[in-house]
C-alpha cells in the first residue's frame, strides 16, 4: 500500500503530525525503532503556548490534573538567586505519559504503526518516496523526518556542523515537598539542573553537563553529582533530600544544539530533526509541535490541490527560520552563558537590577499560543 505520508520517528512531533494528519483524512504511516511507553531525557516543562494544539490532537490530555507552572527561579552556585513570574508559563508532563497517550490515540484515529522497526535509508523518484527499513520497505506520497536530534538515518540536511562541545543528559522522577507553581533552575559549573512539577504530584529533575565535568570524574554520575553539582546548595539539599522514584537515571548523550535544514527535496524535517534548542529556553517540545501543526496545514493544502509542492515547500521553509533560527541562536548563546558560573551570577545581578530585561529574555524564549 502507498501512504499518503510516511514519518519516521515516533516522538513527540511524528506523533503530533501523524494524529494532525490523519483527522484531516490522510492515510499516515509511522515508523519507530522503540515502542512505548517510555522514559525520554526531557525537563518535561511545555510552554502554555501548546497546550491548546495539544489538546486538540490528544483530548485525554484534559483527564490529567496536571500542575500548571507560573513562577521561575534561576539560582547560582554562591547562593544568588532571580525569581519572577512567567508571562505565558507553562505545564507539566511526563514524556512517558504524554507519548503514550498521543501513541493510543494516533492508533485509534488509524494511523498505522511499524514499531520496533529502524528506517535504513529512504530513496525517491519525486513522486514516490520509499522507506527502507530492517522489517520491509513501506512507500508514501511525502516523506517527512522526525527522528530527533540524533539519528542512524543519513539526511541531506545538516547545515552546520558541531563545534566539539558535546553535552550529557540526565533525569530522574523525584518527590519531595515544593511549589507547584514553580520551575527552578539551578547552575553548577559546566551545567545547570531543572526542577518542576509533573503528574501524581512528582517532580522531574533534569540536568544537563559539558561531557568533559563528566569524563574528569571517570564517567561517574555518583561523582559527577558530588563534585559538580552539590556545589550549590540548593541542589545539594534537593538530591539528599528528595525520594527517587527510580534510582538509575535516564540518560542521554552527544548533545548539540544545530540548525539544519527544515526541508529537502527527499523530505520535511520536524522537531529537533530540523534543529535543537538548549533546553534552558524550555521549548523544545513547542519547537516540535508548532512545526507539526504548520506543516500538517501545508501538506493538507497541497494534497487537496490548493498549492504546489515548491509553494508548501517554500511555507514551511519560511515559517521555519522566521520562526525558530534567532530562538535556537540565543538558547545557544544562555547555554554557552550557563555552563560559566560566574556568568550565571552576573546574570542573576542583572536581571536583580533590570527586571524588566529578564522578562525580555523570557519572551524571546516562546511564541505565541496555538
Ligand atoms: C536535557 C534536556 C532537557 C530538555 N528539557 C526540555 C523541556 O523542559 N521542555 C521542552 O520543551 N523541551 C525540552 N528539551 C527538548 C525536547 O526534549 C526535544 O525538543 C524533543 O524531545 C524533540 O522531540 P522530537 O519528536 O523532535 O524528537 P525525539 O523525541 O528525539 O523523537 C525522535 C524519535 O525518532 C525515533 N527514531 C530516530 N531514528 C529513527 C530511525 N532511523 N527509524 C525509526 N525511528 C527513529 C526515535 O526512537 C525517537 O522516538 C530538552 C532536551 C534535553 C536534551
Amino acid at each position: 500500500m502507498k501512504y499518503d505520508i510516511a514519518i519516521i520517528g515516533g516522538g513527540l512531533a511524528g506523533l503530533s503530525l501523524s494524529i494532525d494528519l490523519k483527522k484531516r483524512g490522510y492515510t499516515v504511516a509511522v515508523v519507530e525503532k522503540g515502542n512505548y511507553p517510555r522514559h525520554k531525557v526531557c525537563g518535561e516543562y511545555i510552554s502554555m503556548e501548546s497546550y491548546n494544539y495539544l489538546q486538540r490532537i490528544c483530548p485525554a490530555l484534559t483527564a490529567h490534573k496536571l500542575p500548571v507552572i507560573r513562577n521561575f527561579k534561576l539560582t547560582s552556585g554562591n547562593n544568588k538567586e532571580f525569581t519572577t513570574s512567567l508571562d505565558l508559563g507553562g505545564f507539566g508532563i511526563s514524556r512517558y505519559l504524554l507519548e503514550d497517550m498521543l501513541f493510543n490515540e494516533a492508533e485509534k484515529l488509524g494511523v498505522v504503526f511499524m514499531l520496533n522497526t529502524k528506517a535504513q535509508d529512504i530513496s525517491s523518484d519525486g513522486k514516490e518516496h520509499v522507506v527502507k527499513t530492517n522489517k520491509g520497505d513501506i512507500s508514501a506520497s511525502l516523506l517527512c523526518n522526525a527522528t530527533g536530534r540524533k539519528s542512524n538515518l543519513k539526511t541531506p540536511n545538516k547545515t552546520e556542523t558541531s563545534n566539539g562541545v558535546n553535552y550529557v543528559g540526565i533525569k530522574y522522577h523525584v518527590k519531595l515537598k515544593r511549589n507547584a507553581d514553580l520551575i527552578e533552575i539551578h547552575n553548577f559549573p559546566g551545567g545547570y539542573c531543572g526542577i518542576s512539577n509533573i503528574e501524581e504530584d512528582k517532580a522531574c529533575l533534569c540536568y544537563i553537563v559539558n561531557s568533559k565535568n563528566l569524563n574528569r570524574v571517570n564517567n561517574s554520575i555518583p561523582e559527577l553529582e558530588k563534585t559538580w553539582l552539590f556545589k550549590n546548595k540548593n541542589l545539594q539539599k534537593i538530591f539528599t533530600t528528595a525520594e527517587f522514584v527510580f534510582t538509575e537515571p535516564v540518560t542521554v548523550s552527544g548533545i548539540n544544539f544545530l540548525i539544519k535544514e527544515p526541508v529537502t527535496d527527499d523530505a520535511f524535517f520536524l522537531g529537533d530533526a530540523a534543529g535543537s534548542m538548549a533546553p534552558i529556553v524550555g521549548n523544545g517540545m513547542s519547537m516540535g509541535l508548532r512545526s507539526a501543526w504548520v506543516l500538517a496545514n501545508n501538506i493538507d493544502q497541497y494534497l487537496a490541490g490548493k498549492i504546489t509542492k515548491p509553494e508548501l515547500a517554500a511555507n514551511y521553509k519560511s515559517f521555519w527560520e522566521k520562526e525558530f533560527s534567532s530562538r535556537i541562536k540565543l538558547s545557544r548563546y544562555l547555554q554557552k552563558l550557563s555552563e560559566y558560573s560566574f556568568l550565571t551570577k552576573l546574570t542573576i545581578g542583572l536581571f536583580n537590577v533590570f527586571p524588566a530585561l529578564a522578562n525580555g529574555v523570557i519572551k524571546q524564549t516562546h511564541g505565541k499560543p496555538f
